[in-house]
């Protein structure tokens, strides 16, 4: 349930109002927005009476919610969320691309990739240190001298890192990690999610490979749960029974999940297709659909890169593709 307060609510009222609820036996969670606040009511309302609360001078309205998310629910926090990240805002009409290689490799490929995608206007750098790959064979990343290649491209260009974490154990080595990625495997890794909202750091949630988009809220709600309220959200195609692509992207999630959630949604063409020729017109799309940002792979060599090379975007192909998202958005605008 949810109670909308009337413009500029007195705080010796609000907080009477709160003890009145919370001697019900339900916890209240206060949401001052710049035009609204509200109050969310978690636990068993069914006893509230409605029309009671209706009633009273400082209540605009009261609306029951069916959805199980309530911090991540913009019924219950109906302005857009924007996360900043050095100079880079995403959501609220803030649009920001983050690129790099799929994963870290060398000194000279970051650094390369790093100074190419900032000159393009990226503005974040993404690199895998922690590679989640289907076979135990395959290269499983740099691990810790991965960051630490990051945040040497971070000093040379300045542009803020964001970096997959695939255990809590790893945590210790995020300390000057931006924004720190949960992928799509993880995405319903429980206790990951609690603890990394324990922390502050600004956190890309990717959407699971075959999860809802309820599940995926639940899993922001984890996060905000926790403490952490800045996340952005991330579809990055889900498991279809096409087999031309790696995943279908889904292009719905945009303006269906925006309508849901008040969380910043990019999207991340890349691991939607699979195959870089087809990455541009999936990244037009995203961006016609509404998206906040994207998140695009693009290495400096794609034929000799040790993950993903068939979906990298080459540093010219990359500037291309970011001609054209400006040209887009300002028709859109
Ligand atoms: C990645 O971004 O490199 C990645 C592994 O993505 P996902 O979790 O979406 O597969
Ligand atoms: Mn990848």
């Amino acid at each position: 349930m949810v109670i909308i307060l009337k413009p500029n609510p007195g705080a010796a009222q609000v907080e009477s109002l709160r003890k009145f609820l919370e001697q019900k036996g339900l916890q209240t969670h206060l949401s001052e927005g710049s035009n609204q606040t509200v109050i969310g009511l978690v636990g068993d309302t069914s006893r509230v009476d409605m029309e009671m609360l209706k009633a009273l001078d400082i209540i605009e309205d009261v609306k029951r919610i069916q959805e199980p998310y309530k911090d991540a629910n913009r019924k219950f926090h109906p302005d857009d969320t924007v996360v900043t990240v050095g100079d880079a805002k995403i959501g609220g009409g803030n649009f920001a691309v983050i690129a790099g290689p799929c994963s870290v490799e060398t000194e000279e490929q970051i650094i390369t990739v790093a100074k190419a995608v900032k000159a393009a206007g990226a503005k974040l750098l993404r690199g895998g240190a922690f590679k989640p790959r289907t076979s135990p064979y395959a290269f499983q990343g740099l691990r810790a001298e991965g960051i630490r290649l990051l945040l040497e491209a971070k000093k040379e260009t300045g542009l803020p890192i964001v970096t997959e974490i695939m255990d809590l154990s790893q945590l210790d080595l995020f300390d000057e990690v931006d924004v720190i990625q949960i992928g799509a495997r993880n995405m319903q890794n429980f206790e990951l999610l609690r603890q990394i909202g324990k922390q502050n750091k600004p956190v890309l949630l990717k959407r699971g490979l075959a999860s809802t988009y309820q599940e995926w809220l639940m899993s922001a709600e984890y996060i905000m749960a926790s403490g952490n309220r800045n996340v952005i959200l991330c579809e990055r195609g889900i498991r279809t029974f096409e087999t031309q692509t790696r995943n279908t992207l889904d292009v719905s999630a945009v303006p269906v999940v925006k309508h849901l959630s008040h969380l910043p949604i990019i999207v991340d063409p890349s691991h939607a297709i699979g195959i870089s020729r087809y990455v541009p017109p999936l990244s037009m799309a995203a961006v016609a659909a509404g998206a906040d940002g994207l998140i695009i792979e693009v290495h400096n060599n794609p034929a000799c890169a040790l993950c993903d090379g068939a979906q990298s975007l080459t540093p010219e192909n990359f500037a291309k593709l970011m001609q054209k998202v400006e040209n887009l958005r300002s028709v859109l605008k």
